[in-house]
């Protein structure tokens, strides 16, 4: 590319350790008719598709082959979630450091001081802003800011799938009506690691039709890397959840030192993060969802990032998109919103030519998730039985540290499983009506989580899952969930979210379509 790039981003990339493209980035660089072409991008988690649409959405910029008048925004790049914003502005501030000139790239996300970012936007002028759907909004809403993004040269959907899925259309379409139309002549670029046949029905949105469609995947491929074996661990009752996941975690420990565990929703992570802190496992223990704030979600993905290993349980605030180095095993507890969300997950493993595991733990009842997803590889793990054997040994240990945690970090666990399921529209696969699911629930609460009976439950909130009348609750009167009342995260309001705003900070909130489809819980990750 010596000669056809800008110089100074070839310096860059070789400052960045970057010596070779990556597949995709040679085919972006190749294969598009010029680098202003519209164009869909698929390629596999972790093959560089940051810098495969950074470099010629920079390039033209810097080329000045721009109609955009300086101080004002030429590359909008919209995203899922704010820590992929944050890593995308990194990767762009990397890509322009040897520029004579500066080139400014802002971030606007949500759960960050509004007025003082909205102002140094407003000062600063940036030419690349990476910002989340719900805070792009917000500043597009006011004409003034509306006014530096009047003349934008390219826009960019980073995991285009997921942004073109009902949980964020709404608010890309919105987008649209606030920024220029299409016909003005701007570049749309979407790029993802899966593109399921649906996106393209609504793809025109961004993409002028004819716009080149790039995919490094052959088409039988499956999704995710050959090199990275995938396994399931099957239990029988869902109360087995942390025994089995303890066992499980100890046996793989002995080979992997940097894990990311998954959760299906930010209260059941942020209880596996608390049991496992209290010593069932030597590893450093991180955690990351939606229940905590941006600046403690920033702080944590920078040392997780950093760091040589340790846990992190998350939910799938960190599902899509974001790079943490080294991560040699990914672990997925209970099933993934989709086929799709399992690939991204997985994708948080064997990044930039690595090697990685991925184990997915669910129960006898949840394995239907391998028969829709037959072009997903995934096998028996080899040592199931130990891991089986190991859980029954560890229920004691389990059954101890699940004692020492708060009644109230557990209700809230597991009223969001409940919530999980009741919204999921997963039930008739599970073969279980609700008075099932809250058996179930109660199960897992007393038999894994040791709390004495059904954590109580808010009538009101029983009520807004669609669960009313439905038998074997502990009914609780307001009182008895609220035995803080200055405390604000007491079990009960804000669990079940019905509406989300960019409230939801991006994927805060699940989202339905996809494999599973039709699901469409409000549980939020
Ligand atoms: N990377 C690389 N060579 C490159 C560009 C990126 O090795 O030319 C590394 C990058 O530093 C990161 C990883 O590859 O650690 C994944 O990049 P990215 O997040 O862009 O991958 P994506 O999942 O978006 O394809
Ligand atoms: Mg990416």
């Amino acid at each position: 590319m010596a000669g056809k790039l800008d110089s100074k981003l070839l310096q860059a990339l070789d400052v960045m350790g970057f010596t070779n493209l990556t597949p995709v980035q040679q085919r972006v660089l190749t294969d598009l008719p010029n680098w202003r072409s519209d164009c869909l991008v698929q390629a596999k988690t972790g093959t560089g598709k940051t810098i495969a649409f950074l470099l010629p959405a920079l390039h033209c910029l810097l080329q000045g082959s721009s109609a955009t008048p300086r101080g004002q925004v030429a590359i909008l790049i919209i995203t899922p979630t704010r820590e992929l914003a944050q890593q995308i502005a990194k990767s762009c501030d990397q890509l322009t450091s040897q520029l004579s000139t500066p080139l400014r790239c802002d971030i606007a996300v949500g759960g960050t001081a509004r007025a003082s970012a909205f102002a140094r936007f407003m000062r600063e002028a940036p030419s690349v802003l990476v910002a989340t759907p719900g805070r792009l909004k917000d500043y597009l809403s006011d004409p003034a800011a509306a006014e530096k993004m009047s003349n934008i040269q390219t826009l960019v959907l980073d995991e285009a799938d997921t942004m073109l899925e009902a949980g964020f259309l709404a608010d890309v379409k919105q987008i649209l009506r606030l920024i220029p139309p299409k016909s003005t002549g701007w570049q749309g670029m979407c790029f993802s690691a899966t593109v399921p046949p649906k996106v393209r029905d609504v793809i025109n949105v961004v993409l002028k039709p004819g716009y080149s469609s790039i995919s490094t995947i052959e088409k039988n491929e499956a999704p995710t890397h050959e090199r990275v074996p995938q396994y399931h661990v099957l239990m029988s009752s869902v109360a087995e959840t942390f025994t089995t996941l303890t066992s499980l975690i100890q046996l793989e420990s002995r080979t992997s030192s940097k894990i990311i565990v998954f959760g299906v929703t930010a209260n059941m992570v942020a209880l596996f993060a608390a049991a496992f802190a209290r010593g069932l496992t030597p590893l450093k223990v991180f955690e990351i969802h939606s229940r905590l704030s941006q600046s403690v979600r920033t702080k944590t993905t920078e040392q997780f990032k950093e760091a040589d290993s340790g846990i992190l349980f998350a939910s799938d605030v960190i599902g899509r998109g974001m790079d943490f180095p080294n991560v040699d095993l990914v672990i997925q507890v209970g099933l993934p919103t989709n086929g799709e969300q399992y690939v991204h997950r997985v994708g948080r493993t064997a990044r930039a030519g690595n090697d990685g595991r991925a184990i997915i733990l669910l129960t006898e009842a949840e394995s239907f998730f391998m028969k829709t997803n037959r072009h997903l590889p995934i096998k028996p793990h080899p040592q199931t039985d130990a891991i089986t054997a190991g859980a029954a040994s560890c229920t004691e240990t389990v059954t101890k540290v699940m004692y020492t945690i708060e009644e109230e970090k557990k209700q809230r666990a597991y009223s969001s499983f409940i919530g999980f399921f009741a919204g999921s529209g997963l039930l008739k696969q599970l073969r279980i009506d609700k008075a099932g699911l809250v058996q179930l629930a109660n199960e897992m609460a007393i038999k894994g989580m040791a709390c004495p009976e059904p954590p109580p439950m808010d009538k009101k909130i029983i009520g807004k899952m669609g669960l009313k009348g439905v038998p074997g609750f502990n009914y609780a009167s307001g009182d008895d969930l609220v035995r803080r009342p200055h405390h604000r995260t007491s079990g009960k309001p804000r669990d079940v979210l019905s509406h989300g705003g960019d409230r939801r900070g991006g994927v805060e909130k699940r989202r339905g379509g996809g494999g599973g489809r039709g699901r469409g819980g409000s549980q939020r990750v």
